[in-house]
């Protein structure tokens, strides 16, 4: 915590002219528009503890129809503040919550106060250097789900992946290892995963226990395994391939299809 006036506790709340950082119009002594997202961020801040939820209807009510539009138009906001090293998972990425609900999981930067902001934005975590050689590595797919860049999602076409790079293990689990946060520990993902995995708490799998497991396979499935190790994807037959998108069908045309299959292998 940074020291603060115990005489004033509210002050954090206030820019220096004493307005609410969420009702500033200009950043403080400037013309420049103060933006949407620190309004956000900073109501965000002040109002909700980390492991409590809110709802889009409450920041409409607190922020004004501009801020809190659609909810496309909110959810866009909510991942640039991730930007800011923000944790905020909605209903989308976390089914246990109910519709247009979000929970805050990390307060990351303030980005309403421009030494913060400043720390990170224009300096993207990753060079473009690095960026390349990670993808290189990884042959250019994601490593949680294999889609490459570019490639459309099994069973959804016209979606296109994005790869972004990720961590594999979270930054805050390994400074409390004491480990170093370094190219080992970073991957390709796609923006989908990214998101997935940034919220996921538990610790990707564990290279001893993963051995252990392999060591049980039949030959035959470790030559397999091994040329997919090899090209870093796995290769996905036409069974794979229907399955993946048969599995994805409601459940009513599930059981429609298992009768069609049925019929196909002759079954009664
Ligand atoms: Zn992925």
């Amino acid at each position: 915590m940074l020291p603060m006036d115990a005489d004033e506790p509210h002050d954090e709340q206030r820019a220096p002219d004493g307005t609410l950082w969420w009702e500033l119009s200009f950043w403080p002594g400037t013309k420049r528009e103060f933006g949407q997202e620190p309004k956000l961020g900073a109501w965000i801040w002040f109002h909700k503890e980390v492991g409590e939820t809110f709802t889009m209807r409450e920041l409409r009510t607190a922020l004004g129809p501009e801020i809190v539009g659609e909810s496309e138009h909110l959810n866009r906001r909510l991942r640039k503040l991730r930007e800011f090293e923000w944790i905020i998972p909605s209903y989308k990425d976390d089914r246990t919550l109910p519709q247009d609900t979000y929970r805050l999981e990390t307060k990351g930067r303030r980005l309403w106060l421009q030494d913060e902001r400043k720390r990170s934005n224009g300096a993207p975590k990753f060079s473009q250097r690095t960026r390349r050689i990670v993808l290189d590595r990884d042959g250019s797919r994601c490593k949680v789900c294999g889609v490459g860049d570019g490639e459309s999602y099994p069973g959804e076409p016209g979606s296109k992946a994005k790869l972004t790079i990720g961590h594999r293990v979270p930054q805050e689990r390994l400074r409390s290892r004491g480990a170093a946060d370094d190219i080992d520990n970073w991957r390709t993902e796609c923006a989908r995963c990214n998101e997935t995995v940034r919220n996921e708490l538990p610790d990707p799998e564990q290279y001893d226990e993963v051995a252990a497991e392999i060591k049980q396979l039949r030959k035959a499935d470790l030559t397999l395994l091994l040329s997919w190790l090899r090209t870093g994807e796995r290769s996905r037959s036409k069974l794979d391939r229907a399955y993946d998108r048969a599995r994805k069908l409601s459940h009513s045309e599930n059981e429609k299809l298992i009768g069609y299959v049925e019929k196909l292998l002759g079954h009664n």
